[in-house]
């Protein structure tokens, strides 16, 4: 007989939703149903906590961490104890629960509500209680009520629930994908663009990828690479595409037909175009980039102007106010940081001028870019895009 496994999930910025919360609920349930269909996962909504409960087994638990851990929408969870409410049963749970936790000298306390008045014991004599048993069976272990290094929670409800926060993990925060609509989000070979992608993952917002592969300038080693962030992202993203354009000749045709210190903005001016054709095909609703005030060239605000110009669809830039090293933090969390800093370089790196244009004059620009005639090209470039899948696993 397959045994059942009780998670309890903290929800964040959907707790402050009003009316439309259910909405925001039913969404993050059909986002981990999703990626947890083998081990047939239930939830169940009671007074405010979000529970999850699936197939048991190390196995199957590893499967969920990664998942949960992976899923915006969700603050934490933590593996939970479902228990029949009697002290005596409350007492060997506990020590199962910090088996293993208390191999060292850690400090601990004892959290207990009861909201089920029925039960025997108030909160504060079922902490002692717990808090003694604990004690006996761990004598390395000590209670410590301002700061302890592991809490065990109990909760006396229907039934009594269970959990530590040494068995607590955290999610990504923010809102299930989906609810925020649609984007196409520009994947660079970088550091920021895969952060960008996660920051608005966790806004709600549903991405698919796109990249400007100017081949054989760039390598099949950097596509490669850009594909491996795809994958990397993609969990957070609940499954993403990613569109591959064929760039070379549009590139070629920027840098034989303009000065050089334009060439790093009509390049990314005809990369937001060629964007919005794919958005348009695959309904995307917005672009999303790894943009940051200041941090390049191409990313000051009289440049920003002249490539937004270039777009029908807001342009969305969540890394806009962050430093390098903020958004290197981000990227080490999520797993992409060592992949971002492999070597392969990107067109933008490779194409560029040694004077860049600073504070262009959008106008000019424009003119520049007529001059250029180049929309054929950049609509056979869209025309003729790769594309490659990836799970949300
Ligand atoms: P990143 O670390 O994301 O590569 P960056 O600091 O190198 O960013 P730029 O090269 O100016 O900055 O690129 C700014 C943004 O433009 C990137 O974050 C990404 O969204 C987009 N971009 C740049 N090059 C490409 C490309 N070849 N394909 C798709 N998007 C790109
Ligand atoms: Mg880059």
């Amino acid at each position: 007989m397959n045994t059942r496994q009780l998670y309890l999930i903290k929800l964040g910025e959907i707790c402050l939703k009003g009316e439309n919360r259910a909405y925001f609920e039913k969404r993050l349930k059909t986002n981990i149903k999703k990626k947890l269909k083998p081990l047939k996962p239930t939830f169940r909504i009671q007074k405010g906590r979000f529970f999850l409960e699936t197939n048991g087994g190390p196995q199957a638990d590893e499967q969920v961490c990664r998942a949960l851990e992976t899923t915006p929408g969700l603050v934490g969870f933590s593996k939970t104890l479902k228990l029949s409410k009697d002290i005596e049963t409350l007492k060997e749970s506990a020590k199962i629960l910090m088996k293993g936790v208390f191999d060292t000298e850690l400090s601990f306390k004892v959290i207990s509500r009861r909201s089920d008045k029925s039960f025997p014991m108030d909160s504060y004599e079922i902490s002692c209680e717990l808090g003694g048993v604990i004690l006996e069976a761990y004598p390395k272990g000590k209670v410590n009520v301002k700061n302890p290094d592991v809490i065990i929670y109990v909760e006396i409800r229907d039934k009594a629930y269970m959990y530590s926060s040494a068995s607590s993990h955290k999610g990504p925060s923010g809102l299930p994908v989906g609810v925020a609509g649609k984007g196409l989000l520009l994947l660079s070979g970088g550091i920021d663009s895969p952060v960008a992608g996660y920051r608005m993952a966790a806004r709600g917002l549903r991405q698919d990828a796109i990249y400007f592969h100017t081949y054989p300038y760039t390598s099949d080693e950097a596509l490669e690479k850009v594909k491996d962030l795809a994958k990397l992202i993609s969990p957070y993203l609940n499954g993403t595409r990613l569109f591959v354009v064929p760039f070379t000749k549009a590139q070629l045709h920027i840098n034989a037909h303009s000065n050089s210190e334009e060439h790093t903005l009509l390049m990314r001016y005809c990369m937001v175009k060629i964007a919005n054709i794919v958005a348009k095909e695959v309904r995307a609703k917005t672009l999303v980039t790894g943009e940051s005030l200041s941090q390049v060239a191409s990313q000051t605000l009289e440049s920003l102007t002249f490539t937004d110009s270039a777009s029908d669809i807001p342009v969305l830039r969540p890394l806009i106010g962050l430093d390098k090293e903020e958004i290197i933090n981000t990227a080490r969390d999520i797993g992409t940081y060592e992949t971002s800093i492999l070597p392969y370089e990107d067109c933008c790196t490779i194409f560029s001028p040694k004077h860049p244009l600073v504070r262009p004059d959008k106008e000019l620009m424009i003119a520049s870019y007529k001059k250029l005639e180049i929309e054929e090209m950049l609509q056979e470039a869209a025309d003729n895009c790769e594309r490659f899948e990836f799970t949300y696993s």
